[in-house]
């Protein structure tokens, strides 16, 4: 059960996260917010389902509405545009960690999904090449070619780039492509929607905004970061009005 964050929660989230990888934050956040369920649990979700378990998360923390800024790459000008959630998420996916195959050029595939386990795993040197094959080598369960057993390490190009499709296709929800149009030159381009950086930017600011409200009220009155934080955000205000 999804369990709503409250603000200390979001500074909890932030002071953890500040020294975390991507992957680690968005486990962080979601075992916040799904206190009854494992990390190892979490961690086994596929990315896409971690994905759609986030943009839960951020609708009841920060609501239905996603906006943001980007550069347009026509005419370089500020665009800010704006994205219902449910617009984003899509129906829940096939069941966790299954194992699915895949024939082609003369190739047996057995593989499961990316997760979290697997994304921090990667080594940190070394560019997309190394982190690629050392994502097959985790997901590949079983590689099969003219009647025996082969390594990953010999698959053709095209097989692997078969596999990455398939696998995409299992599991949309990973790789959230949104086409966008300019506002001033009618320019559409194509982004990739990452929910996790865009939730984190968003902590962030709710944490520093947070802070600052503690330090105002603490150095006005005296008061204990717990009972500032207890407030609600109403009297909070109105107080920092007063203390000036
Ligand atoms: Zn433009």
């Amino acid at each position: 059960m999804i369990h709503a964050l409250a603000e200390l929660d979001v500074l909890h989230i932030w002071e953890t996260g500040l020294s975390q990888s991507p992957p680690v934050r968005a486990l962080t956040v979601l075992g916040a917010a799904f206190p009854d369920i494992s990390r190892e649990e979490l961690g086994a979700l596929t990315i896409g389902q971690r994905d759609a378990w986030l943009f839960a998360v951020r609708d009841l923390l920060f609501g239905p509405t996603m906006t943001a800024t980007a550069a347009c790459p026509g005419c370089q000008g500020q665009v800010e545009f704006s994205l219902r959630t449910d617009d984003l998420r899509l129906p829940e996916q096939a069941a966790p960690q299954q194992a699915h195959t895949l024939s082609t050029g003369g190739y047996e595939l057995t593989f499961r999904l990316p997760d979290s386990h697997d994304l921090h795993n990667l080594p940190d040197d070394g560019g997309p090449d190394t982190a690629r094959s050392a994502l097959l080598h985790r997901c590949v369960l079983e590689c099969r070619h003219a009647g025996g057993s082969v390594s990953i390490d010999v698959l053709p190009e095209q097989v692997v780039e078969d596999m990455a499709a398939r696998m995409a296709e299992l599991d949309p929800q990973a790789e959230l492509q949104l086409t966008l149009r300019c506002a001033h030159c009618g320019q559409p381009w194509q982004v990739l929607l990452d929910i996790v950086s865009f939730l984190w930017v968003e902590i962030a600011a709710k944490a520093r905004r947070l802070l600052r409200e503690v330090h105002d009220l603490a150095r006005a009155y005296g008061w204990h970061e717990r009972y500032i934080l207890a407030m609600s955000p109403i009297r909070r205000a109105a107080y920092r009005e007063l203390g000036g």
